[in-house]
């Protein structure tokens, strides 16, 4: 019995595994031709300075739309969009809108604000990278201090070597470097620490579990202290709730991204709810 337990196992295995494939390669297709015929689109996160309720920039973040309707989470498609290498293309097109968008909001008045875009680890880790960032800065005519890209920190540990050197190149563009879902990805310490970034991006997760204000030794405290220690910036993502803000602002950390403030909203929304504010 056990015996046909393990090949029954086996079998469904494969066949699932088959399928998952089958489905990937699909998606993958989907993906290509939606890009190609311009149907994925960016929407704007804004950022707030929880003391005074200025808005600070916004994180750009990537839709998928299909056909009939329906969204396809990034979570989703990121990761088939990497595999596949149309990352490189698809990060260089949200790379340039971003900054036209930047441009764009800068033309309405909003000069003080910065767009955070998300920088995937094989588009980082392109040889062409650094030439794409130029020519989106050429291109766009943006102010690069008002351009921040977001890396993850398992991209931290991949190639020290290339990573410190990239990092390099884009601080003398002018541009800063966040390290978003900072606490998840296992980065050492030392490390971080030769690593000229500018700011840490505490990971929603930490922020969720945040209980009550006397939490000590909370991760997210333990991350705004890290940062202070480093000379970094803090901000901190997915924050939902007051008591959460209150939490981080007695933390010390001042920043913050959720959808207290807002849901990431599409170009004409993002307008709107500014003029608003
Ligand atoms: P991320 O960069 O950490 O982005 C933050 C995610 O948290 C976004 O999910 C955002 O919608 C969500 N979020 C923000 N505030 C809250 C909140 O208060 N509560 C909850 N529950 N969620 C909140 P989204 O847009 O689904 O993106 C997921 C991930 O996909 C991003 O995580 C990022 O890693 C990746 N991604 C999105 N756009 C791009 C892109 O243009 N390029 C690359 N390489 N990755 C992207
Ligand atoms: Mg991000
Ligand atoms: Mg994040
Ligand atoms: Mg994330």
């Amino acid at each position: 019995r056990a015996k046909m337990n393990r090949r029954g196992g086996y079998e469904y295995f494969t066949r699932s595994m088959g399928v998952e494939i089958r489905e990937r390669v699909l998606l993958m297709h989907a993906l290509r031709a939606a890009f190609e015929h311009e149907k994925l689109f960016l929407v704007f996160q804004p950022q707030i300075d929880m003391r005074d309720g200025r808005v600070t920039g916004a994180e750009a973040l990537l839709r998928w739309k299909t056909d009939d309707g329906r969204f396809i989470p990034p979570d989703q498609f990121i990761p088939i969009a990497e595999y596949s290498g149309l990352i490189v293309d698809i990060g260089e097109w949200v790379l340039r809108t971003a900054c036209f968008e930047l441009v764009h909001l800068r033309s309405l008045g909003y000069t003080d604000f910065q767009m955070a875009i998300n920088v995937s680890q094989v588009q980082f880790s392109h040889p062409l990278f650094m030439q794409s960032l130029n020519k989106a800065l050429e291109d766009t005519k943006v102010p690069p201090h008002f351009v921040e890209l977001e890396i993850t920190e398992s991209m931290a540990m991949k190639d020290p070597e290339l990573l410190i050197k990239t990092l390099q190149q884009i601080k003398q563009l002018g541009m800063s470097v966040s390290i978003d879902d900072f606490g998840t990805g296992f980065s050492s310490l030392s490390h971080l620490q030769k690593l000229d970034v500018d700011k840490l991006k505490i990971d929603r997760a930490f922020v969720n579990e945040i209980q009550k204000n006397s939490s000590e030794g909370s991760i997210a405290k333990m991350i705004v202290q890290l940062g202070q220690n480093l000379g970094l910036s803090i901000i901190a993502e997915g924050v939902e709730s007051e008591m959460q803000a209150n939490t981080l602002l007695s933390y010390d950390c001042h920043i913050a991204q959720g959808y207290l403030y807002s849901k990431p909203l599409t170009r004409d929304d993002l307008h709107a709810w500014l003029a608003t504010r």
